[in-house]
């Protein structure tokens, strides 16, 4: 039997350990954590559980998938609701809008709030839609490097159809040109944050995300975040994937050009294969340490990075749903600031993620746990402690303003997460949400293939290498790794 190694324990890495499980292949997973998920773990201050880092669930189907390799009931193991709202919106002018996971509903209501005709956003709902699906089987479903996927009729389609991609224009422009309406705007440029990115620069292309938001709805997973990666876990183990923990892989190991193995302490494992699940450009720098690196590829920008407060609120805020937006009055200051000047705005949007609303044991009655997430520039060795007090005293007067309470006498727990937590808790270079950020036009050609082009036998998967970060899309490249392997 051919055996594979896997560098890392982070939802692709896990994914793929179950796709090379149901390839044949003896499969062992080493992780430096004692736990699995990477990114995607939990915790409890007193009586409130939280999930550390992602919030949002989109497209479960790709989560189902992997559980059906193996004719297993997705279900038994993982379970998920689609939500009617995907999230409510404020701003400081006291424009509220709440998003609804139905099309017309949510044209309905931007007619109603913003004066915007639903025919208008409607037109550009379905604009969005047919970039993402002449590009999907491109960009998102196999390796970008491989000669074959340009010589398909999908290719050919897209190609013939470049003009509709915007690609030279930035979000915000597209945005401007054919939503027109301040709030409308500023509510559809947020989606260049969905993979750490500036809808200053990123391209007009990207309205292709919202799609994936809109077209395919917004989830909440019955037993947290933490659930997927617990439950693709327990799939893994049970198949006979080999995890060891407190394992961290110092090495990998090459004999004539050709991955062979891992070192850890001095210790050797060998393999047929190796995959990192690392982030790249550390799995260059320390584990590759000597041999030739795709320099272009690794110094491309970084995504941005986040600071979050966890608060245990003895509060319920009735006006406020599972996922809420508080904008910034002034949205291209607070990019330039992250991206340009590598500070947070001092008017910064803040997201107020309350999984209580959905789960009740996640607080105690009549309170709720509260993940406020502020966009923050990757770490460059600012001065966090410094910017996490300022931050929160922005926050706690933009959120008293906002919704007209005064919410530092209902925190009761808090803990607080930097760029610095992330980047040692999961070895993500500069703490960075998503891998490399979309903020050039070429983006997607510059992010590191799924496969070493120097070393035979080398693998790449996660959130740093393509197709890009986000769970749906870490377990695509997952699946791509694993049809790359014969
Ligand atoms: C705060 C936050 C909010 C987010 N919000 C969302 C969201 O709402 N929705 C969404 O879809 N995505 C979101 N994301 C992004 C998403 O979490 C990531 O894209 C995804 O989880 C990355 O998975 P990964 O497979 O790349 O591995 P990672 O989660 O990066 O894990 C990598 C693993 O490898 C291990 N490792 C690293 N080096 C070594 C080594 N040398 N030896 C052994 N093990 C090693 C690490 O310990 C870690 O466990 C968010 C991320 C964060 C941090």
């Amino acid at each position: 039997m051919k055996k594979a190694i896997i560098i890392g324990a982070g939802i692709a890495g896990i994914a793929l350990s179950i796709r090379l499980k149901r390839k044949g292949y003896d499969v062992e997973v080493f992780e430096s954590n004692s736990f699995p998920g990477g990114k995607l773990s939990s915790f409890n201050l007193g009586p409130y559980r939280f999930d550390a880092g992602p919030s949002l669930l989109t497209m479960p189907h790709f989560i189902d998938e992997l559980f059906s390799l193996f004719n297993e009931d997705p279900k038994s193991y993982f379970s998920y609701k689609k939500k009617d709202i995907s999230c409510k919106y404020f701003w400081e002018d006291g424009t509220k809008l709440t998003a609804y996971s139905e099309k017309e509903k949510f044209a309905n209501e931007v007619e109603k709030k913003l004066g915007v005709k639903s025919k208008k956003l409607l037109k550009y709902l379905k604009k969005a839609e047919k970039k993402y699906d002449l590009t999907k089987t491109i960009f998102l479903e196999k390796s970008l490097n491989k000669l074959s996927t340009f010589l398909t009729m999908d290719t050919l389609k897209s190609i013939l159809s470049l003009h509709l991609f915007q690609i030279g224009k930035p979000l915000n422009d597209v945005n401007e040109e054919e939503l027109g309406e301040p709030h409308l705007v500023q509510l559809f440029n947020r989606f260049a944050t969905y993979n750490g990115s500036s809808p200053y620069k990123t391209p007009g292309m990207m309205t292709l995300i919202q799609h994936l938001e809109q077209e395919y709805g917004t989830f909440v997973a019955r037993n947290g975040m933490v659930d997927i990666a617990n439950s693709l876990f327990k799939l893994a183990k049970k198949k006979g994937v080999t995890f060891n923990f407190n394992n961290n892989v110092t090495k990998i190991i090459l004999s004539n050009n050709k991955a062979v193995g891992v070192e850890i302490n001095k210790k050797k494992y060998y393999s047929d294969i190796v995959i990192s699940n690392m982030d790249v450009v550390p799995t260059y720098n320390k584990l590759l340490n000597g041999q030739p690196s795709p320099k272009k590829i690794l110094n491309q920008e970084r995504s941005s990075s986040a600071i979050i407060f966890y608060w245990g609120v003895k509060k319920e805020f009735k006006n406020l749903d599972l996922h809420n937006i508080l904008f910034s009055d002034n949205y291209k200051e607070e990019f330039d600031s992250i991206f340009e000047k590598k500070e947070i705005h001092n008017d910064p949007t803040i997201y107020i993620n309350i999984t209580s609303k959905e789960i009740s044991g996640d607080a105690p009655l009549n309170c709720e746990n509260w993940f406020v997430m502020i966009n923050a520039p990757n770490n460059s060795g600012q001065d966090w402690e410094y910017i996490t007090n300022e931050l929160r005293k922005n926050v706690i007067n933009k959120i008293n303003r906002v919704l007209k309470t005064d919410i530092k006498q209902y925190i009761e727990k808090e803990k607080i997460y930097t760029p610095i937590n992330l980047e040692n808790n999961t070895q993500s270079y500069l703490g960075s949400l998503y891998g490399s950020s979309s903020n050039n036009k070429m983006s997607a050609f510059l992010r590191h293939p799924n496969f070493s082009n120097d070393i035979l036998n080398l693998y790449f998967c996660g959130g740093s290498v393509h197709p890009g970060g986000g769970i749906p899309l870490c377990l695509l490249s997952a699946k791509i790794v694993s049809n790359l392997i014969k």
